[in-house]
């Protein structure tokens, strides 16, 4: 839903979504849009209907005709959220938070109505069909960048040591279902799945390595002044 007409990144303050049938969801967002040469800073609202034109019968539209009515409130309201953005309320983040999942054929075509915490940053928009237990809701979190390399290749950056939070809701694994942090060692290298305490555990121990690595780096700096003819310090 990005305006062509307006190159600058803009910030999503606030979205929701009404489904009216399978493939066809109306959506709208509020956008903040910087300013930039010619443009002032605005806000807008922005409203698609993504999916097909559906035929529906007499009866189908009087079932759906509450989804439209659904769909005119959320406009209302987030253009509330965007004229109290825009004069600079604090606004807070309103991210869509219930939608609906319709299993595979493998899983019965179960409709299952999927609510995201309030943790959740991902962007469920190509998981309205997957296999329940492919659900993830995430936010990645931190990481650092350091140049590595596991061959004779020159090293390139990575990150290292990325936290994400994850949830399946649907997993076989109960742990699995509860918001737990992972952290990504480096390259596809995962920790196990870390409670708050387990994680709060991870940063202590963290923590402590970095003073180890504080006294190891005099060993270095000792070291490369001892080879330039310093002697050890
Ligand atoms: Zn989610």
């Amino acid at each position: 839903m990005t305006a062509t007409s307006q190159q600058a990144e803009f910030t999503t303050i606030a979205k929701g979504e009404v489904i009216i049938a399978r493939d066809c969801v109306l959506e709208a967002e509020v956008n903040d849009w910087p300013a930039q040469p010619g443009f002032p800073a605005s806000v807008d609202v922005c409203a698609c209907v993504s999916g097909t034109i559906l035929q529906f019968s007499p009866e189908q539209v009087i079932a759906v005709a509450p989804k439209f009515t659904e769909f005119t409130a959320l406009l209302v309201e987030l253009a509330n959220q965007g004229i109290a953005h825009r004069d600079g309320d604090p606004v807070k983040v309103k991210l869509p938070r219930t939608w609906t999942l319709t299993a595979p054929a493998s899983y019965g075509h179960v409709k299952i109505t999927e609510t995201c915490l309030s943790f959740c940053r991902a962007d469920h928009t190509s998981d309205r069909n997957v296999h329940p237990m492919d659900l993830w809701h995430q936010q990645y979190g931190p990481s650092m960048t350091l140049a590595v390399t596991d061959t004779a290749e020159p090293p390139e950056p990575d990150k290292v040591l990325a936290v994400s939070i994850d949830q399946r809701p649907h997993d076989l694994d109960p742990a699995a279902r509860v918001p737990h942090a992972r952290v990504e060692v480096s390259g596809g290298v995962w920790s196990e799945a870390m409670t708050p305490d387990a994680f709060a555990a991870f940063i202590d121990q963290l923590a402590g390595h970095v003073e180890k690595l504080r006294e190891f780096h005099t060993v270095l700096a000792q070291a490369v002044a001892e080879h330039h003819g310093g002697g050890a310090a």
